[in-house]
């Protein structure tokens, strides 16, 4: 594959970072076929997800933020009763004082993880805030406690125990749970040093518990996180490319569109542009080579597409021999050399047959531009008429849905 920067060749990958990144907050997909199933290196960080399953995983992990902050949020106040009757009056008010704050902290964090819908980012702190202000609390109150007296807590010593089982219940990275796990060994030997049961048989049976605990919700993540992207993955996943399917293409679009309309109101709205392109005289391909040569064919296809896309346009397969690809910040003509490009690296790519030789391949591309207010789903079908006019104009050529403006280069 060429490599040179002249005009028009195929872009290195140097140069397709040189596009315009797209505008934050926008919706984004991509790096899916960087995306490895079920292996350790995906639930041990996120580092390796691809865009798009961060917004599925946002779903799952608020979902359950919202369920387990109102469990603690209505057990915190209850244990209060015991408090009562267990605490000597000097330390009662300040124990209920750090409860109220501990309830008003918690619906904090609900309405936090209420606010933040698919943000990953903002989802992830919800989460960290609810495990740590019960942990807070906890040391707060060790702290505060006169010496000698840390015996009298009752129902306070199981919290760093919840809370390691509770990182079971979320689909945290194994990284995350490890750090939230070591967090709460270091609070056990905090509440051990004020009772006085460190390095006591007691005490190293405590440390030994939740140690193991840690280590069965380590793996309780793993398996978590692991399903969650085998389902995310074969619900929105062409198995034969790798690339998203229809359906996860048409929700990408109806979030693109929505977000376009919410976040930007009152501003100029981001071009977006989607591509419609099909591969040239296909039924021939597997007509003269076989059925498995089409298929590698539409693989290979497949990986040219996302070699020569952003990490975070949405490339998809369309139908049989259709892709669709969606440029986020891209105007017409941008889309139009990008859609140029791709059909110079559709023509000069070694697609092999059966004897490592190779079958000529080309597409037709059609390029439309995603209007203001029009659903996503016009500008798919004006990309398709424009395709079928590249199809009738006698195939391997781009077509625009509209003329370019009269000053574009392109
Ligand atoms: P045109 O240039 O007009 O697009 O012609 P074409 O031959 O590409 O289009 P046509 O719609 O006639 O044929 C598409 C073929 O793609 C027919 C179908 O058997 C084949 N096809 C669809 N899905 C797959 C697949 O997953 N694997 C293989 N090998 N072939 C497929
Ligand atoms: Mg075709
Ligand atoms: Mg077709």
């Amino acid at each position: 594959m060429p490599n040179s920067s002249d005009e028009g060749s195929i872009p290195t990958s140097k140069q397709r970072r040189q596009l315009p990144s797209p505008p934050l907050g926008a919706p984004l997909a991509g790096g899916e076929l960087s995306a490895n199933l079920t292996s350790i290196r995906d639930t041990f960080s996120n580092r390796h997800h691809s865009l798009d399953f961060a917004y599925s995983h946002a779903h799952y992990l608020r979902h359950r933020v919202l369920a387990m902050g109102i469990i603690f949020a209505l057990l915190a106040p209850l244990w209060a009763l015991v408090d009562i009757v267990m605490l000597p009056r000097e330390l009662l008010g300040t124990t209920l004082a750090g409860r109220a704050a501990l309830v008003a902290g918690l619906v904090g964090v609900l309405l936090l993880a209420k606010v933040s819908r698919e943000r990953i980012g903002r989802v992830r702190l919800s989460a960290g805030l609810l495990l740590a202000l019960p942990a807070v609390f906890y040391a707060l109150v060790l702290a505060l406690l006169p010496a000698g007296e840390a015996e009298r807590l009752a129902g306070y010593g199981f919290i760093p125990f919840l809370l390691v089982a509770a990182l079971s219940v979320f689909p945290f990275t194994i990284l995350e749970s490890l750090g939230a796990g070591l967090a709460m060994l270091c609070l056990l030997v905090f509440a051990q040093t004020a009772d006085g049961s460190w390095l006591t048989p007691t005490g190293l049976e405590g440390l030994w518990l939740l140690a193991s605990l840690l280590v069965v919700s380590l793996a309780a993540n793993h398996f978590q996180l692991s399903l969650l992207m085998r389902v995310y993955r074969q619900a929105t996943h062409d198995p034969l490319t790798g690339l998203f399917n229809r359906g996860a293409l048409k929700l990408h679009l109806d979030k693109l569109q929505a977000w376009r309309r919410e976040e930007q109101a009152g501003r100029s709205l981001p071009a977006c542009a989607v591509l419609m392109l099909d591969i040239d005289h296909f039924k021939r391909i597997n007509d003269t080579h076989g059925h498995s040569v089409g298929d590698t064919v539409l693989a290979e296809f497949a990986r040219v597409l996302v070699n020569q896309t952003r990490t975070e346009d949405c490339v998809a397969r369309y139908g049989g021999e259709e892709f669709v690809i969606l440029l986020v910040n891209t105007d017409t003509r941008r889309a139009r050399e990008v859609a140029e490009r791709i059909r110079q690296a559709v023509e000069q790519h070694h697609f092999p047959d059966h004897d490592h030789q190779r079958v000529p391949v080309t597409t037709s591309v059609g390029v439309a531009l995603i209007g203001d207010a029009e659903p996503a789903e016009a500008a798919l079908k004006r990309a398709d008429a424009a395709l079928y006019r590249a199809k009738d104009a006698g195939r391997n050529r781009v077509m625009g849905d509209a003329p370019l403006p009269p000053n574009s280069p392109a």
